[in-house]
């Protein structure tokens, strides 16, 4: 399966121009998992977010298929 990774511009933190964002997603019958993440290849910085559909109501995010960091859009 092809990881869905974009090069997003320039790291936070050591300000090389080679963070990437990288998208995932995962479904097994009833349940649904979406991640981001956000890789800086220079430094190691990373930052990354996980949905699950299973997570109680109250944390589910009104949009998952956006990047919560750059705000790209994923392809479902
Ligand atoms: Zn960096
Ligand atoms: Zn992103």
């Amino acid at each position: 399966m092809p990881r869905e990774i974009l090069r997003v511009g320039a790291c936070p933190k050591c300000d090389a121009d080679d963070l990437q964002c990288r998208y995932n997603h995962f479904e097994k019958d009833e349940l649904r998992i979406v991640s981001w993440e956000h890789k800086c290849a220079e430094c190691g910085y990373r930052e990354t977010t996980a949905f699950r559909s299973d997570d109680p109501e109250e944390l589910q995010p009104e949009v998952v298929d956006r990047c919560p960091y750059c705000g790209r859009q994923g392809h479902l």
